[in-house]
């Protein structure tokens, strides 16, 4: 089914310009991926994807984070095809449809109530920025607030309202005009432990001199995989938690991309015990890459008005066809979750060997979003291009680009995890040396 050797290095010395030139002449400078990875994609298959010239490249990046149940995945193709090959409805804005009743009582039946989650499911049309805006929006009409507070080096999107709570400044400037109403507070370990958690949030909600509006809500990443995969301590989201219920502020978790089980568990937060107010989900949801978003909340912050957020693209059942049929295969036992955790800690302990091996670069990461940072400025690209050559898709993250991340596919074989992190290890002794 999928291959498990990785096709040697080309010896092709024009890789760079690989692509066809309509790229250069017609696709927008904005394009970003397919200059990191200049090969044309044809097929794929698992966590493999294969170029037009035939080349095979393990894809450790897995649209970064939309496809944890690997491409083109056999079990989700198969309802698919039956779903379109019957005429069955494909665009249904919000309408009733048999898809979308079967996502609905699958996602209650498997996912909310087994964890006693008492929400309500928005779909706020399908990428993750739609279910980021929705959450904002629906926090400020139930509390009348119109400050949130954001965390450092967090990434939420690249609408106006996502941007607003979103870290990164080369992202922020896009926006083009101010971005107001959202407070950065330091994420867990900003200070590198010295300073005490919380103790500036906290010292500005009480002080009335502090110049801090009573924020509607706080947004959090509980793992930042944009910002650097930067992992918050369980106890610090307890904290975070605990300290919203305290203040009156909604908690809003952005699992866009931790979520579906990417960190072991269905939600990223359930590990620590929490139950946010607010919750996105988008990527995997739809198990399948095909686009599709949630936003889900508690009952009684149900206030919209019919149609007070609509859009075009939030009935896209081929979407829901492999998003139920997902759950059904993954979600009905703790096995998925459980494997998911076991090959994190193999990913892990295989990246603690490469960072002991070279100075200046530690692993970092929770479940399977781990990942290697590279103090030396560049190092992290120059080692990912290395991966590619040799066959492996990663990407960087991070403010400076200094995190190698790895979000393989969660149904990757140990065995092609393992070549995977072969090559990984090769590309980091021949660029460090
Ligand atoms: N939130 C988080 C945590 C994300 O990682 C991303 C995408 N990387 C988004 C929101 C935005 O999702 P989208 O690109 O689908 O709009």
């Amino acid at each position: 089914m999928t291959a498990t050797v990785v096709t040697p290095p080309t010896t092709d010395p024009v890789r760079e310009n690989a692509l066809p030139d309509v790229y250069d002449r017609v696709e927008s400078e904005v394009r970003s991926y397919c200059r990191n990875w200049p090969a044309t994609m044809a097929s794929a298959r698992g966590s493999w994807m294969t170029d037009t010239s035939g080349r095979q490249y393990l894809d450790f990046f897995a649209g970064a984070g939309a496809l944890n149940y690997g491409h083109n995945n056999p079990v989700l193709k198969a309802p698919l095809i039956d779903y379109l090959s019957q005429d069955s409805i494909v665009h249904s804005l919000d309408m009733a449809t048999a898809a979308k009743t079967e996502f609905l009582e699958t996602f209650e039946r498997l996912i909310l109530r087994p964890r006693s989650l008492d929400y309500k499911v928005q779909f706020p049309g399908p990428t993750g920025a739609n279910a980021v805006e929705s959450a904002l929006k629906l926090a400020r009409k139930v509390t009348g607030r119109e400050s949130i507070i954001n965390f450092t080096n967090a990434f939420h999107g690249m609408t106006l309202g996502a941007l607003s709570v979103t870290g990164n400044s080369m992202k922020r400037a896009g926006a083009g005009i101010p971005l107001v109403h959202a407070t950065p507070m330091p994420y867990d370990n900003y200070f590198g432990g010295i300073t005490e958690d919380f103790h500036w949030f906290e010292r500005v909600l009480d002080d009335s001199g502090g110049g801090l509006n009573h924020p509607a809500a706080v947004i959090v990443e509980t793992v930042q995989g944009e910002g650097g995969l930067n992992v918050a301590r369980m106890e610090w989201l307890r904290a975070l938690a605990e300290l919203c219920q305290r203040r009156d502020i909604l908690l809003i978790v952005d699992d866009v991309q931790m979520g579906c089980g990417r960190t072991g568990a269905f939600f990223s937060f359930e590990e620590a015990g929490i139950v946010p107010d607010i919750v996105t989900l988008s990527k995997s949801i739809s198990g399948y890459g095909l686009p599709m978003a949630l936003t889900l909340f508690r009952r009684d912050l149900d206030v919209w008005a019919p149609g007070e957020h609509n859009g075009t693209f939030r009935g896209h059942n081929p979407a829901f066809v492999t998003a139920t049929k997902a759950l059904e295969t993954y979600w009905k036992s703790a096995t998925f979750a459980e494997n998911t955790a076991a090959k994190g800690q193999h990913v892990r302990d295989r990246l603690e060997s490469i960072a002991a091996a070279h100075e200046g670069i530690s692993a970092r990461g929770r479940g399977m979003a781990q990942g290697l940072k590279c103090e030396e400025k560049d190092l992290a690209a120059a080692i990912c291009a290395t991966a590619f050559e040799r066959g492996v898709l990663m990407e960087t993250s991070g403010p400076s680009d200094e995190v190698i991340k790895l979000l393989p596919p969660l149904t990757t074989s140990t065995e092609d995890l393992d070549a995977g992190l072969d090559i990984l290890a090769e590309a980091v002794a021949t660029t460090v040396s």
